[in-house]
């Protein structure tokens, strides 16, 4: 249920709603918009006499939270989420760019990268040190000392670091060195993983499932809001569909739908969007135009070489081209880079 206060209640008036509340085994989170204090009440509210609630000193209102994720939903909290890392302000008029190799590989590989992707005007390096991969022959990436290595390039270059952790034991680990914590598309349902970044200090970036509707995607951002952590950032990443001309089917539809819905900033990966190196940059072009937050891209100084996803990442000329182009779309929608 949503609690609306009056505005102008005390701060003593509104905790003790909350805890009265909480006394009756409901969970109790807040947000303020436009002065005013608004509760989410989950859990088994029947036991509840909500006309009763209505009724308590300093309620304005009781309401239903009609969608089935409460806390990531527009009823809850109309304003948009705003989410600081670095110099970045996700969420705002400033578009994220989040930008990096695939894989962490090596010093000199991640250091080469972040200078580039850093001079194109990113604010967020991107690499994984711990990787998904289909075969477990293929590279499986550094670990701990991949992590190190980009938080050290990343530094060395003012850029943020977002890198995916896999397993909820590792969650502490990935983020004494990331400053967003990736959850990956093949993880976007594991509940076990999503209740320890729901616990963690640091942003999450949950990926879209590789075949997951829009609902089940903010279900999952729901769980990570429940057990604490508002700080989410959804990543529209492609879906599977029955084309196979391209890796996955980036659904740009997703972003409009999602803003009604949510207050959660969106983002979008046109890299593993598209699978292929000459699409990523018309499909980044769309995903600004069509209202997206930021962009996680690919890049890699020779992905002939790169040990994941070479196909399709783009040479750092390639990236600072197309960051001059977000640029003047992003001012055409009153945004900047
Ligand atoms: C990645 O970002 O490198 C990655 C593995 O992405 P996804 O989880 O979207 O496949
Ligand atoms: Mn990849």
């Amino acid at each position: 249920m949503l609690v609306l206060l009056e505005r102008g209640t005390s701060e003593s008036v509104a905790s003790e709603i909350a805890t009265r509340l909480r006394m009756a085994g409901l969970s109790v989170h807040r947000t303020d918009h436009q002065g005013q204090v608004r509760l989410g009440a989950l859990g088994d509210g029947a036991v509840v006499d909500w006309g009763e609630v209505g009724r308590w000193a300093g309620v304005e209102s009781v309401a239903k939270i009609p969608a089935p994720f409460k806390l990531a939903s527009r009823s809850f909290q109309p304003h948009d989420t705003i989410i600081s890392v670095g110099r970045c302000a996700i969420g705002t008029a400033q578009l994220a760019l989040m930008a990096g190799p695939c894989s962490v590989e090596g010093e000199e590989q991640v250091f080469r990268i972040a200078a580039a992707v850093a001079e194109a005007g990113a604010t967020i390096m991107r690499g994984g040190a711990y990787k998904p991969r289909t075969s477990p022959y293929s590279f499986q990436g550094l670990g701990e000392e991949g992590l190190k290595l980009l938080r050290r390039a990343a530094d060395a270059h003012g850029l943020a670091v977002v890198s995916e952790v896999m397993d909820s034991p590792l969650v502490p680990l990935v983020a004494r060195y990331a400053d967003i914590l990736q959850v990956g598309a093949r993880n976007m349902q594991n509940f076990a993983l999503l209740r320890e970044v729901g616990r963690a200090e640091k942003p999450v970036l949950l990926k879209r499932g590789l075949a997951a509707t829009i609902e089940e995607w903010l279900m999952s951002a729901e769980h990570v809001i429940s057990h604490g952590n508002a700080q989410v950032i959804l990543c529209e990443r492609g879906i599977r569909t029955f084309e196979t001309y391209t890796r996955n089917t980036l659904d740009l539809t997703a972003i409009p739908v999602v803003k009604e819905l949510s207050h959660l900033p969106v983002i979008v990966d046109p890299s593993h969007g598209t699978g292929l190196r000459d699409k990523v940059a018309p499909m980044a072009r769309a995903a600004i135009a069509a209202g997206a937050d930021g962009l996680m891209i690919e890049v890699h100084h020779d992905p002939d070489h790169a040990l994941s996803d070479g196909p399709q990442s783009l040479y750092p000329e390639q990236y600072a081209a197309l960051v001059e182009q977000i640029r003047t779309i992003a001012a055409v929608l009153g945004r900047r880079v």
